[in-house]
């Protein structure tokens, strides 16, 4: 079973590093619409938090030690310690608390480690994805 599912990129609204007037010192995520509130990992929650600038937000650490911060949720879905499966567990409601200043989306983070989802080095989740998911199928065919 997949421990990573992509991002549609058809849904994704704001790209990762973008500088723009939202986001000066560049995008330290990437904004999805029409999320349907589940985890694009396997993991475990790691932390639900509330933050000033990223509203209510769920914590995943995956299988492969990365963290993954679902940032701006109207709603929370799952509680400290669950265990979560990518593509099943549904973490939560996409919206618009904290400063999400352009509407209900998802923001989602990727660092490695739990500080990183609010301040820090973060990467690409698009591009981490991605990656974890090719690793995945080259596993599989030897
Ligand atoms: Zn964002």
């Amino acid at each position: 079973m997949a421990n990573f599912v992509a991002i549609n990129k058809k849904n994704i609204t704001c790209p990762f590093g973008v500088k723009d007037r939202l986001h000066p010192n560049g995008h330290r995520g990437v904004d999805v619409v029409r999320w349907n509130g589940k985890s694009y990992t396997s993991g475990v929650v790691a932390k639900v938090a509330k933050s000033v600038a990223l509203g209510n937000v769920v914590i995943v650490k995956d299988t492969k030690q990365d963290y993954w911060g679902y940032c701006h949720l109207a709603k929370v879905s799952v509680k400290n310690a669950d265990v979560v499966k990518a593509g099943k567990t549904k973490i939560g409601k996409q919206g618009a608390t904290g400063t999400a200043a352009d509407g209900s989306h998802l923001h989602l983070t990727c660092g490695g480690d739990i500080d990183a989802v609010f301040i820090g080095k973060v990467k690409d989740p698009v591009a981490t994805l991605e990656k974890r998911i090719a690793q995945e199928k080259e596993a599989k065919n030897v």
